[in-house]
This record gives C-alpha cells, structure tokens and sequence, in this order.
C-alpha cells in the first residue's frame, strides 16, 4: 500500500540540525504514527513521504519554509505576569496561552518587574531539517480519524 492521503502512516524517524545533532528520534521510543494529507507533520516530510511504502527509507534535507517557518520576531512579547498561571514564574517555563490562530506553546525567555517576555515561535522554527524516516506502516485511516484529521489507536497520543 502506497502513502497517499487519506492513510495512517507509522515512520520511525531521527531529526539531526545541520551540525549533525539529534533533535529528535523515535528510536529507542514509540514510532510516530500520523494522518497523510493532514498537516500532522511538517509539509516538507509529508510531501516527501508521499507514494513512498513499507520498508521504504529517505533522507530529506527540509529548508526551514518546508518545516516550521521562519522565526517570527512578533511572536516575542511581554506580556503581564497576572495573565499567566499563579506562582512564580522563571525563565524556560512553558505555558500553553491563546492566541488568534489558536492554542500555542510559549517560553518565557525574560522576567522584569510585573512582565514576562514570552517567545512563541515554535523551538524548530527558522531551523533546516535533516530526517532520516523508515516507513513501518501504511493502513487505510478509518472514518473517524478522517474526521477528527488526526489518528487514534494504541500508543497514539491522543487530545481532544
Ligand atoms: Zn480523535
């Protein structure tokens, strides 16, 4: 069965920055499994994964634009410390907040007096991306997880 849309998709995978170094790997963990046709995953890989099917290997080199965008300096902000969870508040916590384009995750990269500066740009954005993936799995997605647009079954990390 070729990877095409509307298909359940498990890959191992190993994401290496350009000097070589693992960002990221499901090696030694569970393997990603993700809705073809989605945007589950970066454009860059789905497009890439494209047609391929099991035992299937590659190697893609992703431009940041194919992966998770450009830094974008707007999403650096002060924002209240009122406004965040109670408690004390550091630099390299984490907070889910609201945005207009929905829920993000933002790290606080300064604290000054009542404020913190939040950086929401995702922690891969600006970056280029080596992955290595190794096609494990390719099923038809069943109805429901068409309509959700994510994937569901053992193992899956599952939000609703
Ligand atoms: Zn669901």
């Amino acid at each position: 069965m070729q990877i095409g849309a509307q298909k359940a998709v498990t890959i191992g995978y190993t994401l290496k920055d350009d000097e070589g170094q693992v960002l990221d790997t499901s090696d030694g963990g569970e393997a990603l499994t993700y809705l073809h046709g989605a945007g589950d995953i970066v454009p860059g890989l789905e497009k890439a994964l494209d047609g391929k099917q099991v035992g299937d290997e590659i190697s893609v080199k992703l431009s940041p634009e194919e992966g998770y965008g450009q830094r974008n300096e707007g999403q650096i902000r002060n924002i209240p410390l009122r406004k965040l969870p109670a408690g004390k508040v550091e630099v390299g916590m984490q907070y889910q907040i609201t945005t207009d384009a929905g829920p993000m995750l933002a790290l606080v990269i300064a604290v000054r007096g009542d404020y913190a500066t939040i950086d929401a740009n995702h922690p891969l954005a600006g970056m280029t991306l080596n992955f290595d993936v190794k096609v494990v799995e390719v099923r038809d997605a069943t109805k429901d997880e068409l309509e959700h647009g994510h994937v569901h079954g053992p193992g899956d990390h599952h939000h609703h």
